[in-house]
């Protein structure tokens, strides 16, 4: 690890408050699991091929359930075959040395973090988990998708009469929903932790931000947050993103170029030396 982050890091485990981790889907990279930016972040319905972002929309969802819930099904599927990485594995090592100091953000889905050995009570699922669903009456009630529908969900692979039974589950025969955000939706704090997450960024010592393009709102708040108060900001990402171009900004900012898997352990180890 360079002298600026152990520099950094050191005077944010002098002051108080917690040291906030906020995770992307380039923390998952490494396991297989394709960012938004990869190939598969495209997916084909009929003739139409639509981004991302274009996809994961509450206005998609409405318009075409059948073909959303098969797309989510199938990246279930791929979460669930991946295992978790390095980086997921240093951050369950730092929670150790941090403690009640710890706070993990991750806008992943993949639950990845949890299976990793990350405690429940100090991650922050802002976007979500792709196991869960839930209906829009019983907010803010979530439940686990129903067993009856494989894992292994082939890609494009249509939804037959079982699934179709299973996701219908709501009142009134209504379409259970996947429980994540989707791009045309607002955070709030029972399902996704907003209010509590925005508390945690204005105590932190540090904000540690790991593979994410910066293109959610909650994220931007937190790195404008850590800039505002001239806290600690580590930002590790592959390429350049607004969130290296905030930590070059910021007086207490710095960037490391390169991926979860190779900065992250070293990060563990210096705070397993700290405690
Ligand atoms: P993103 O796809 O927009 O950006 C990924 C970022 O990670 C990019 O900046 C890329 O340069 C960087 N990156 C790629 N590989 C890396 C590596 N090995 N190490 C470090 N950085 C790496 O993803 P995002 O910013 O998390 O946000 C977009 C949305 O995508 C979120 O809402 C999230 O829920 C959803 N998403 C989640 C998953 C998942 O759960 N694994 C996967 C894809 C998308």
């Amino acid at each position: 690890m360079d002298a600026r982050t152990a520099e950094l890091l050191g005077s944010a485990l002098s002051a108080s408050g917690p040291i906030v981790f906020l995770t992307g889907a380039g923390v998952s990279a490494e396991s297989g699991i394709p960012t938004f930016r990869g190939a598969e972040g495209y997916w084909r319905v009929g003739s139409t091929n639509y981004r991302a972002e274009e996809l994961a929309t509450y206005e998609a969802f409405s318009r075409m359930p059948e073909e959303v819930w098969a797309w989510y099904l199938y990246r279930r599927g791929v979460c669930r075959a991946a295992r978790p990485n390095a980086a997921h594995l240093a951050l369950v090592d730092i929670e150790r040395s941090l403690e009640a100091r710890f706070l993990l953000v991750t806008q992943n889905v993949d639950g990845l973090h949890l299976r990793a050995g990350s405690s429940p009570e100090r991650t922050y699922q802002i976007h979500g988990n792709i196991d869960f669903m839930r209906c829009e009456d019983e907010h803010p009630r979530v439940r686990p998708i129903p067993e009856s529908i494989p894992f292994d969900w082939p890609k494009a692979h249509a939804l037959g009469d079982v699934e179709r039974a299973a996701l219908r589950g709501c009142a009134r025969g209504a379409w259970a929903r996947p429980h994540v955000l989707f791009f045309d939706e607002s955070y709030d704090e029972a399902l996704f932790r907003f209010e509590s997450t925005l508390r945690a960024m204005k105590e932190a010592a540090a904000l540690v931000v790991v593979g994410t393009s910066g293109a959610t709102t909650l994220p931007a708040h937190a790195v404008d947050l850590a800039v505002r108060r001239r806290i600690p900001l580590v930002v590790i990402n592959q390429d350049q993103s607004p969130f290296t171009e905030a930590a070059g900004r910021s007086p207490a900012g710095h960037v490391l170029l390169g991926t979860a898997g190779q900065h992250l352990p070293p990060i563990a180890s210096f705070l397993r030396g700290a405690r």
